[in-house]
């Protein structure tokens, strides 16, 4: 039987106690059900780290990480450091050099939970957003003309390939998990040069897809839809910058960050895919064990869908919103009073019914 080897990363702020909860629920699955073993290593990769080294991780800290099957992360970053030290020392070199081209984000409003919309439809539907290249590069520059006049320049940066890998990767999900439809969030009449290429190579791929319904729309439009018509939606396909913008909106008419799961994945599983909350170290509620631990834990269940273990998904996210439904143990942030721990433990219980 393969033991899954797991990278545990919990960070800084609430990382840690939302990592604890989610190690629980990934115990309880071990503990009852004798298909699936797993072995974790922590890595105390945080600020205090970063403020006794200099590092947010060692100088070979990738090449410790490559032989995991996974990296769980929790959140990193506090005040002591500026905030983009864990970004651009800890989780963007994570992303690039494990080539986690897709970021995957399901935008469903879990039985339970409250959304902000009048119209209490169904939201359930996934982001599929480009992670590797796009509007986030670092080609550009600030060109000074003396001190009134500025200018800067602020290149993006698309390939075909980069643009085929995350489409394909979009329709092949569609595919597998029986969606319908495919919306493919552009702004080719404003960005010409870009998103036209984005366009037109959506454009092939859904061709190859020809039983699954293909649409484009202006991203501002999708924002509007988001909030008036997100039943219309199943998987929404954007660019970096794009993906970023709509995955923020998305996990707001969901319920908020508290809730709020991500994936940052290597299709091809030649290096680690990375599961992490959406939500940062949260300063202000840190160290007060009221943090909800719901984003980490769905973020675990993410990874097992992504070890081919939907099943134990499924009861992972069962189980959530079995103890969302209850509305007895909930955090302050969804309207409770419970601690971090209590819905973590809440969570086990019902796991174990299902098991
Ligand atoms: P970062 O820069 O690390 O992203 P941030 O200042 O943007 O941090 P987040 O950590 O993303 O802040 O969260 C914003 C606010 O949302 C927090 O201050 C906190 O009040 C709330 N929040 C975030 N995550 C949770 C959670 N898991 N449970 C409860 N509240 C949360
Ligand atoms: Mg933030």
């Amino acid at each position: 039987m393969k033991v899954y080897k797991i990278a545990v990363l919990p960070g800084d702020g609430i990382g840690p106690e939302v990592m604890n909860e989610a190690l629980k629920v990934l115990k309880t699955l071990s503990d009852m059900d004798s298909t699936f073993d797993y072995e974790i290593t922590e890595f105390n990769w945080n600020t205090d780290y970063y403020m006794e080294h200099g590092l947010m991780m060692p100088e070979n800290g990738l090449k410790q990480l490559k032989s995991f099957d996974s990296i769980l992360f929790g959140a990193a970053g506090d005040s002591r450091v500026s905030e983009h030290i864990p970004i651009w020392e800890l989780i963007m070199p994570i992303r690039k050099n494990f080539q986690q081209y897709i970021n995957f984000r399901p935008i469903k409003l879990l039985r339970g939970l409250e959304t902000p919309l009048q119209q209490k439809e169904d939201i359930d539907f996934v982001i599929i957003r480009e992670n590797a290249e796009g509007e986030y590069s670092t080609s550009g520059g600030k060109m000074y003309q003396g001190e009134s006049r500025e200018l800067a320049v602020q290149n993006t940066i698309m390939t075909r390939e980069g643009i085929s890998k995350v489409a394909t990767y979009a329709f092949q999900y569609a595919r597998d998990h029986k969606l319908r439809k495919v919306t493919n969030a552009t702004k080719s009449n404003a960005i010409i040069h870009t998103m036209t290429l984005w366009d037109s190579v959506v454009e092939e791929v859904a061709n190859d897809f020809k039983e699954i319904s293909y649409e484009k729309y202006y991203v501002d439009a999708i924002a509007a839809l988001f909030v008036e018509r997100p039943k219309d939606l199943q998987l929404v396909l954007a660019s970096n910058l794009f993906g970023d913008i709509l995955s923020d909106l998305g996990s707001a008419i969901a319920g908020g960050l508290g809730v709020a799961p991500s994936a940052n994945i290597n299709p091809n599983g030649e290096y680690p895919s990375m599961f992490e909350p959406v939500h940062g170290s949260a300063p202000d509620i840190a160290g007060k064990g009221i943090a909800n631990p719901v984003a980490q834990i769905w973020s675990l269940a993410l990874m097992l869908q992504n070890f081919g273990r939907s099943d134990l998904h499924d009861k992972v996210l069962f189980s959530i919103e079995d103890v969302l439904e209850e509305k007895r143990t909930l955090t302050p942030d969804i309207g409770g009073k419970a601690t971090t721990e209590q819905v973590g433990d809440a969570i086990v219980r019902k796991l174990q019914k299902r098991m």
